[in-house]
């Protein structure tokens, strides 16, 4: 079936730590080339965060940004998602993000009203798997420091992701999307994301 795109250009791929967002994009990614035709880049919410608390000297490292001071957190949030909003002007930007982040007095949401509208997703794609999975994939991923949460923790934090995908998409009318990321299937992930840029 032949689909035509609206003009809207940010997809939204979200999920909680250790799903596989960052595994699926790039997997879709290497077969995009041969599908889309339009320029389009993945921009990860966290590194365009991290660029600008770097510029102002707050933190060394990604996982020190959890740790800010939320308001601080909020502030640089707003700075980031203008950024990316101008990207997206002449290509396709999929932005890997956390609509949730665990910060020590809560969630802290990722995504927030002002971030989302200014933002326009096209779409919000929610990456999901099984939270013995989840676990299993995060104490066996030493490239990175993730928060440790037990079985029941990871339950709620993806449960609460979808309500957060579901809000957002209320504010500003995207399509909500599902994927499975299940374990040895990246490629299977891979190829349900591309389906949502097929031209
Ligand atoms: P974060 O939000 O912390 O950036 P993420 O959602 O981007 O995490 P990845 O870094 O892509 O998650 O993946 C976490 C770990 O799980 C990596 O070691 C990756 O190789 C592994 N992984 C991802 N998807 C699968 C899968 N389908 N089966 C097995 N392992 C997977
Ligand atoms: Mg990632």
């Amino acid at each position: 079936m032949t689909k035509k795109r609206e003009a809207k250009k940010v997809f939204i791929v979200t999920g909680i730590p250790g799903v596989g967002k960052t595994s699926v994009i790039e997997a879709m990614l290497k077969k995009a080339e041969k599908v889309i035709s339009e320029p389009i880049e993945m921009v990860n919410y966290g590194t365009v965060m991290l660029e600008v608390a770097k510029g102002e000297n707050l933190v060394n490292s990604r996982d020190e940004l959890r740790i800010l001071p939320p308001q601080v957190q909020r502030r640089i949030q707003r700075i980031a998602g203008e950024k990316i909003s101008k990207m997206a002007e002449d290509r396709i930007v999929i932005v890997d993000t956390h609509t949730l982040i665990i910060t020590p007095d809560g969630y802290l949401v990722g995504l927030p009203e002002w971030v989302v509208t200014a933002l326009e997703p096209h779409s919000i794609i929610l990456v999901e798997a099984d939270p013995n999975e989840i676990a299993r994939r995060r104490s066996k991923d030493d490239t990175r420091e993730r928060d440790k949460e037990f079985l029941n923790g990871i339950k709620e934090h993806q449960d609460l992701c979808r309500v957060a995908g579901i809000v957002c998409a209320t504010l500003t009318g995207s399509i909500v999307k599902v994927i499975e990321n299940r374990d040895g299937e990246v490629e299977q992930a891979a190829m349900n994301l591309l389906k949502m840029f097929e031209e």
